[in-house]
């Protein structure tokens, strides 16, 4: 079992690596628009020019989990691999699908799940605790109230947030976890892994491409990326752009290690000059207004990069900072406004 192994992945890729840190200039912004949003990526460059040149890369992109996935390896076998591998989680766990699990427990309040799905949901509990509520899958009807979910973007009034509100709380979840059953204790409460959901995915595809000996490939599933071994000989090389500006501001050298970044200009809005962007305060049921630009997480695995960046952007600098030690081998780096005002 896929998630048996990441379990034991999970415990023990957490030791801290000597000389792992690494001096984060800026922060990466995608200037790809998926439809109407604005989607976070990270730019891959250098892929097909390597310093050696007798090798080849293959790459191929493809539109998955709501993002273009691109998937880069001198192994040819590793592209449908990691497709393939991403595709069956996004049957479990997309919003979008309405057959994936999570869409059919939003709709009936109580279904059993597959050990995987109901991983990944033990895990954002465990995240909710960890950021004492930061991190909260159980925003999604504020999402989509926000019309995060459907690019339908508004300013919602305080009465329909307060009403969403009674409804959000990874306490209204009831794990049975004898039969895998998940149960919402609140009618209408609903979930959302789009904060976890891409990290895990990509975690699975890794583990499926180690199965085969596939000892180099580099997956961007469009703000979460994995980078497997190295790239011909070399690091693996992810540049960084800035937030609020055209171009790279800086690369990281990546082998066997996650990059998730999450930013307010990976889908947001602007009303009367304020932006709005998708990460939700759940105490207050409006997106984060902390001064926050932009968190990147380095960690050894995609799951934990992935809900990191989420935890520490909704609860600022100090009490991120004081939550990412409790990730031992993590690299963290946020840019606030003040950082990015002259860009
Ligand atoms: P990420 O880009 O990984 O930071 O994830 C952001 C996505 O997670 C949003 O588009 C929402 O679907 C969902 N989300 C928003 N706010 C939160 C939150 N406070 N906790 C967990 N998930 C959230
Ligand atoms: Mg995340």
């Amino acid at each position: 079992m896929i998630y048996r192994e990441l379990q034991k992945w999970y415990k023990c890729h957490c030791e801290p690596r000597r000389g792992e840190a690494i001096s984060l200039k800026g922060l990466l912004r995608s200037l790809r628009s998926l439809a109407m949003t604005q989607v976070l990526t990270l730019f891959i460059f250098g892929l097909l020019f390597s310093g050696c040149q007798q090798k080849q890369l293959y790459k191929d992109t493809r539109l998955m989990m709501g993002t273009f996935v691109e998937v880069v390896s001198p192994d040819q076998r590793a592209l449908p691999i990691v497709f393939d591998e991403i595709k069956r989680i996004e049957k479990l766990l997309s919003k979008y699908d309405p057959q994936s699990e999570i869409s059919r427990l939003n709709a009936a309040g109580k279904l059993k799940v597959s050990p995987e799905t109901y991983y990944v949901m033990e895990k954002s509990r465990d995240f909710w605790e960890a950021s004492q509520g930061a991190f909260d899958i159980t925003v999604a009807p504020l999402v989509k109230l926000w019309g995060f979910r459907d690019k339908d973007y508004k300013v919602p009034d305080k009465k329909q947030i307060g009403k969403l509100l009674a409804l959000t709380g990874t306490d209204k979840i009831i794990f049975h976890k004898a039969d895998n059953v998940i149960e919402f204790n609140t009618s209408g409460t609903q979930v959302d892994l789009g904060a976890i959901g891409k990290g895990y995915a990509i975690d699975c595809a890794v583990i499926k491409l180690k199965e085969q000996r596939i000892s180099s490939c580099l997956i961007n599933t469009g703000g979460q990326v994995y980078a497997l071994g190295d790239k011909l000989g070399s690091p693996w090389k992810v540049a960084i752009q800035n937030p609020r500006g055209n171009g790279a501001s800086g690369s990281l050298l990546l082998k066997d290690q996650s990059v998730s970044t999450s930013g307010d200009y990976e889908q947001y809005f602007l009303k009367n000059k304020k932006r709005y962007s998708h990460i939700i305060d759940p105490k207050t049921g409006y997106p984060v207004d902390n001064g926050i630009v932009s968190v990147t997480v380095i960690a050894s695995n995609g799951l934990i990069a992935d809900a990191l960046s989420t935890s520490v952007f909704v609860l600022g600098r100090e009490k991120g900072e004081q939550l990412a030690k409790n990730y031992p081998g993590v690299t963290l780096k946020i840019t606030e406004e003040k950082d990015v005002q002259n860009n």
